[in-house]
């Protein structure tokens, strides 16, 4: 037997035990003729003692930092306990040792704080998994892995494999693709999500149906991003955009409360994706930040009637003048302001200015536009922001996209200023009736917001026969947000065979190539295809949430680097002459 217990187990009730345990060396430590050892497994750290005798055989054939070993011994009550270790009030006293393997010097320390770099713990990847603050991460991911699985087999719903292999399905993203050996000249596509399938099966009756799901899309890789990254999948039939949301909301609160006995009990805030660009210039809002956007003049229609009785040119332009008023930020003093308007002024913001107005704590108002407006119209463009004594109003100017943008991220640059974007506070919401389309500007055309199997609302069916109006189609389309970040979404999807075919000719497809990319799905439809919805959620970025940090990165065992490269592997790497010729490929660099 190697081991009676791991090193995360002892305690003082087991002093007197004679025990076995097996682990790697985390540390040593020689104080003249004994030696303590921190043994570390999966479970914990355990310190062991080799008392004088054991310390010549120690000494005999040493033992470096990360070698394996098997100790037998007697536990002991420590006289220097240490309470930051579960086992820290007692040690082993060990009376046989074995080496089971040696080990190199690791590059780098494998502590809590390590002194290795990014892509140095990246090319040592199984090293880096040895350190507690990635296997607490993988641990909880295990536990969110198995709640959700809880929650939704209760709930009735069967865990259904889809291929890998497939044709592609349009996410938005370009397609990964695979060559086939046995189909000269053809490529599979890596599935971007299983959206197809999941539908395909409401056709075949499994009207309760989710996957825990690698998808993999080759996009240009932002910070968070992964080109294979796990999403929970779900899909339902004969539901209403409204069952939908119970049951994933009753979902995300048992989590909650399974994973962090974070218990939330009323219903999510929903809101409509014009209300929440509206008030939070973004469609994903952090609900922590208690203060909304201000829209004082919007696309040239003023809401503040202050702003017609004053002459300043930069308001008088503009064509969106938005406001925010920030709690208890009037003592911001001279060099914050300017540092803001430095902030406002950086590329990724894009703005010339901001303006500002102090509700000064003696009632006085003071601002950087004090030559265009008295005291009192400050006062009245104030009270239109809602502002209290002690805010400090920030106002951007200019044409309505960029300010609204800009307005949006200068909000949560704020809220992360004051502190309320707590990790530990969690403000779910449902962003609903998200619009069928978006204009792509560059292609110019019309491109599927969520994607093309979505929806229109039924009120707004007749007008997918009007192109201009395009823009004004809503549909059951929803997205779940946590503390600003979207972790989820889906729709009420089409299962009308000449719903799907004009959704696909207003997307440019004409019919052939609607045929040819998804004939199968048209087909389906035509074999009684019940009315159906779903949702998909990403599973790294919840447990990256859940585990109150920013990275998904360290919650994927082997994740892979800004540049999509696994650094341990060394991959993508070229492939040799042989299997080019197997494939009948070329390769053109
Ligand atoms: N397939 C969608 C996605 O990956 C989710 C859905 O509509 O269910 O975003």
């Amino acid at each position: 037997m190697y081991r009676t217990h791991t090193c995360g187990e002892l305690r003082i009730s087991n002093v007197g035990t004679e025990v076995k345990l097996a682990g790697w060396v985390q540390t040593l430590r020689k104080f003249g003729s004994i030696t303590f050892v921190d043994l570390r497994d999966r479970y914990g750290i355990t310190q062991l003692l080799f008392n004088e005798s054991l310390n010549k055989s120690l000494d005999a054939t040493p033992v470096g930092r990360e070698y394996v070993i098997q100790v037998a011994g007697k536990v002991l009550e420590r006289s220097n306990k240490n309470a930051k270790l579960p086992t820290g009030d007692i040690e082993i006293e060990v009376t046989e040792f074995a080496i089971m393997n040696v080990s190199n010097i690791p590059p780098f320390t494998i502590e809590d704080d390590t002194d290795g770099g990014d892509e140095l713990r990246m090319k040592y990847r199984y090293l880096d998994l040895r350190r507690s603050p990635l296997r607490q991460n993988l641990e909880l991911r295990y536990k969110v892995n198995r709640s959700v699985r809880n929650y939704l087999d209760g709930q009735g719903f069967w865990d259904i494999e889809t291929p890998f292999l497939i044709k592609s399905t349009p996410e938005g993203a370009r397609d990964f693709v695979v060559p086939s050996r046995m189909n000269e000249g053809q490529f599979y596509a890596l599935p971007q999500s299983p959206q197809t399938f999941k539908q395909l099966l409401m056709i075949s009756g499994y009207d309760r149906y989710y996957q825990l799901v690698k998808c993999f899309r080759d996009e240009d890789l932002r910070a968070d991003r992964q080109p294979e990254f796990t999403q929970v999948d779900c899909e339902m039939s004969f539901v209403e955009q409204e069952d939908i949301l119970n049951i994933f909301e009753g979902l995300f609160k048992h989590v909650f409360k399974d994973v962090k006995g974070v218990e939330i009990t009323e219903a999510f805030p929903r809101i409509t994706w014009d209300d929440a660009m509206w008030h939070y210039g973004n469609d994903k809002p952090d609900l922590r930040i208690d203060f909304k956007i201000k829209n004082a003049k919007v696309k040239k229609e003023v809401f503040c009637n202050v702003l017609n009785t004053v002459d300043f040119k930069v308001f008088n332009d503009a064509e969106t003048i938005l406001a925010i008023a920030v709690p208890g930020a009037s003592e911001y003093t001279r060099k914050q302001t300017d540092e803001l308007t430095e902030w406002v002024k950086r590329p990724q913001i894009g703005m010339s200015g901001v303006v500002y107005i102090k509700c000064n704590t003696d009632g006085t108002y003071k601002s950087s536009v004090d030559k265009f407006f008295t005291e009192e119209k400050l006062k009245e463009f104030a009270s239109f922001c809602g502002a209290q004594i002690g805010d400090l109003i920030l106002i951007l100017a200019g044409a309505e996209a960029r300010t609204r943008k800009a307005m949006s991220e200068l909000r949560l640059e704020m809220g992360q200023r004051l502190g309320l974007r707590d990790h530990a506070i969690y403000m779910p919401l449902w962003v609903i009736d998200f619009p069928l389309f978006e204009y792509d500007e560059e292609n110019n055309t019309w491109a599927a917001r969520h994607h093309p199997f979505t929806a229109p609302k039924p009120e707004h069916v007749e007008l997918m026969n009007w192109p201009d109006r395009f823009g004004e189609i809503k549909a059951n389309a929803y997205d779940i947000v946590l503390n600003g970040t979207e972790i989820g979404g889906g729709s009420i999807r089409i299962f009308q065979r000449d719903l799907q075919e004009k959704m696909f000719a207003a997307l440019g497809l004409s019919r052939e190539e609607a045929y040819e990319k998804f004939g199968f799905l048209l087909g389906a439809f035509e074999y009684g295809a019940p009315p159906h919805g779903g949702i998909a959620f990403g599973f790294d970025r919840l447990c990256a949430l859940l585990g109150g940090q920013e990275s998904i990165r360290d919650f994927i065992a082997f994740p892979k680097n800004n540049a999509g490269r696994d650094m341990m592997l060394d991959a993508p790497s070229a492939i040799d002459e042989k299997q080019l010729k197997e494939l009948k490929l070329k390769v053109n660099i």
